[in-house]
């Protein structure tokens, strides 16, 4: 059977670094924008991973190596249940491999567009766990910024976690749009662009163009329709995050203590970044 590695079984000698053939590679489990992941299991524990390749000329072409390292170091760095662990990586003449733990339940992304929007109760608590990782990061000085479905994978007890890049602007902040300093508030910006996808189907700003949409969050130019029915509460929160000065947008600690998230949370539904 599997073991979780609580205490890092994956931290190696560093004169044995990994190889490919440590691992036994399974089923593609999507494609990245620059390789795919495959299901993978070490050989000898048959530990089930998620097996990321990267090829190395894409890296070179968009110039990403820094940010990739950069991106590699803190996801090493991290431990939190909701955060996806990166345990290690390797490479060959052309590929990077990071090994990453796996997420039985795909994107949430998936999830949400399946059931057109989630439950309260989904929301709270996908909205509660990323505020936990969230407030684990923040402590570590480190800010996400690129928090959106595509980004959160749900394992096995629904739980959502993180990845990489950027896409879709309907998450940006004002600070960031306008191209002001900006802090670890963005991410509690984002909460609430989520919370309201969560709830609505869409993000809030959703435009024709992307400069509309950029309007738009300039503007907090923030509706909500009459279907789905949604609670008065749930509006609150969204309403406290979607704020235009950041130091003046909900805490992470508030968010957690919030009515809304008290009542509609399940406290064992974790949930990842
Ligand atoms: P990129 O960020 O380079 O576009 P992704 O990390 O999004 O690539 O990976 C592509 C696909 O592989 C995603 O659709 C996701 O569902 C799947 N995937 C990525 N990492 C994992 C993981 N750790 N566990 C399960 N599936 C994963």
């Amino acid at each position: 059977m599997d073991k979780k590695p609580e205490e890092d079984p994956y931290v190696r000698d560093p004169n044995k670094p990994w190889s490919l053939a440590d691992f036994e590679i399974g089923r593609p489990l999507g494609k990245g924008k620059f390789g795919r992941v495959y299901l993978a299991r070490e050989a000898k524990s048959h530990f089930v991973v998620a097996l990321k390749v990267i090829f190395k000329e894409q890296i070179e072409k968009y110039k990403l190596h820094h940010q990739l390292r950069r991106e590699m170091e803190i996801q090493t760095s991290l431990r939190h249940p909701n955060i996806l662990r990166l345990y290690g990586w390797f490479d060959d003449d052309e590929r990077i491999f990071l090994i990453l733990e796996y997420a039985h339940g795909g994107e949430l992304y998936g999830l949400l567009k399946e059931n057109g929007h989630l439950t309260e109760q989904q929301a709270a608590t996908y909205i509660s766990s990323l505020s936990q990782a969230l407030a684990y990061c923040h402590g570590k000085c480190v800010i996400h910024r690129d928090i959106k479905p595509e980004n959160l994978l749900l394992d096995h007890e629904s739980s959502n976690k993180r990845k990489t890049m950027c896409g879709t602007l309907d998450y940006l902040a004002p600070e960031m749009v306008e191209n002001k300093d900006h802090d670890h508030a963005v991410d509690n910006w984002t909460l609430g662009i989520l919370c309201y996808e969560f709830l609505y189907g869409n993000p809030p700003f959703e435009a024709e163009s992307q400069k509309d949409t950029f309007k738009r969050i300039v503007k907090i130019d923030l509706s909500f329709p009459a279907t789905p029915n949604v609670s008065a509460e749930a509006k609150n929160l969204i309403s406290q995050l979607l704020v235009k000065d950041p130091s003046k947008r909900l805490s992470l600690t508030k968010i957690m203590q919030h009515p809304w998230i008290v009542k509609n949370a399940d406290p064992k539904g974790v949930c990842l970044i």
